[in-house]
């Protein structure tokens, strides 16, 4: 393994300390490829590293990992002005709190509930590697949440 890499999977999940992909999904050294921001938002940047794993690793793979009580989306859903690159953060997140708004059950959930699918399906028309990938059949990409209360990842249809 120190030598080459063959992750089965790409998890694109949130920098939320309590949310490290490798633990939550109990695997090891060389198991996932992994990209983390806040709200598990994808920029440019972070999508040229998921599409370096398709693209290279041979990973087909991407699991959009949102969970439970985010502070990103929680800052979204709530308006908040903060300063520096913040906003540009928070503003990536705001589809998702305006597709839900209203919506009955808790504003916070809805919102990361959406905001993990509505990546995920982004992420699957998007760019020359994962677009073809996904209309071969060849690459998946997945919508998950993950339950801080009860430590289980469910997947979003
Ligand atoms: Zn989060």
């Amino acid at each position: 393994m120190a030598k080459d890499q063959k992750p089965f999977a790409v998890v694109v999940g949130c920098s939320d300390s309590r949310v490290p992909p490798e633990l939550v999904f109990d695997v090891s050294l060389g198991d996932i490829f992994v990209e983390r921001t806040a709200g598990e938002v994808v920029d440019a940047v972070a999508l040229g590293s998921i599409e370096y794993a398709v693209e290279h690793l041979g990973t087909h793979l991407i699991v959009v990992l949102g969970h439970q009580r985010c502070g990103a989306v929680s800052a979204a859903v709530s308006g908040a002005k903060d300063t520096g690159d913040i906003p540009d953060l928070l503003k990536a997140i705001l589809p998702a709190v305006a597709e839900t708004k209203g919506q009955s059950g808790d504003p916070i959930d809805n919102a990361v509930r959406a905001n993990a699918r509505d990546i995920a399906t982004r992420l699957q028309s998007t760019g020359p590697i994962i677009a073809p990938g996904v209309q071969s059949g060849e690459v998946k990409v997945v919508a998950a949440y993950y339950s801080l209360d009860t430590g289980q990842v469910e997947l979003l249809k």
